[in-house]
């Protein structure tokens, strides 16, 4: 497990965006921004799961949070602007955002894997994390110290039978995160890193692994210490890196 023990209000006053925060690790790592202080952005694209966590956070007495209701699949270019224009007006700047959201898609072999579905798989789980940071870019730069987190897994570093364009766009991910790591190195105070999950209790681990016991994996809530420790001052001239969440 990865060891870190934040301090009470670790994220006070910064601004965050979580993709794929009604549900997870990104409703989990939601809640928990919110609990350290920080103004959440919850992005996703099941409206009824992002207002939950916008009430939890409410009932908790935490920093008011807001909802960007957005769909990976079909969301263009000038979605990312509008995005980008809202947070610039509200906020002024970013803080933090941590691209969590991803999609599964087949686990079949690559002989049998239908393309439609690659294609989705590809958009969902790297293009848009490309588009959102792109537009994104200009309010992170105005953060006193920025933090990107891109979300990867096991298979995202060494590929395995049957994981398709899952694996694939892990790996896309990653080598996102290693080239926008450089270029932002000695040019902004913006830090780009990559965290691996490992098996966390999920509807996604369900659907990957559906004959497993649940129990036998840790909840999003064990995993969040990494998060904390990238997302806040601690981690400031850490980039490029990948770390394991467990
Ligand atoms: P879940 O399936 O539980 O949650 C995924 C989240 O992404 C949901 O909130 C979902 O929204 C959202 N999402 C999916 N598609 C879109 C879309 N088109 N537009 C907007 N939002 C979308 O997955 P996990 O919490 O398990 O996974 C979180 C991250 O961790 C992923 O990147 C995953 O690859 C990675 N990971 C997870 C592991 C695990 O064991 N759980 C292991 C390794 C990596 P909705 O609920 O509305 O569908």
């Amino acid at each position: 497990m990865f060891n870190y023990t934040a301090p009470e209000k670790l994220l006070n006053n910064r601004v965050i965006l979580i993709t794929g925060a009604g549900d997870g690790i990104g409703r989990a790592a939601a809640l928990d921004c919110a609990r350290l202080g920080a103004t959440v952005i919850l992005l996703g694209r099941t409206l009824e799961k992002l207002e939950a966590v916008y009430d939890t956070i409410e009932a908790s007495g935490y920093s008011q949070a807001a909802i960007f209701p957005l769909d990976l699949r079909s969301a263009k270019d000038e979605q990312y602007i509008k995005l980008a224009q809202i947070l610039k007006a509200e906020f002024g700047h970013l803080d933090g955002l941590i691209h969590n959201a991803s999609i599964l898609g087949q686990r079949t072999p690559i002989s049998n894997y239908e393309s439609r579905t690659w294609n989705l798989v590809m958009h969902v789980n790297a293009t848009a994390p490309f588009m959102m940071t792109q537009a994104l870019l200009p309010l992170l730069e105005a953060s006193k110290d920025a933090s990107i987190i891109f979300t990867s897994s096991s298979v995202g570093s060494q590929g395995k039978a049957y994981w398709g364009a899952y694996s694939a766009s892990k790996f896309a991910i990653e080598g996102l995160a290693q080239v926008l790591a450089e270029e932002t190195e000695n040019t902004s105070k913006i830090r780009v890193n990559i965290i691996n999950p490992g098996a966390t209790r999920t509807n996604m681990r369900a659907q990957a692994y559906p004959g497993e016991n649940p129990a036998v994996n840790l909840t999003p809530e064990d995993i969040m210490p990494v998060y904390q420790y990238l997302l806040g001052p601690d981690s400031c001239g850490v980039t490029g890196q990948r770390f394991n969440a467990q």
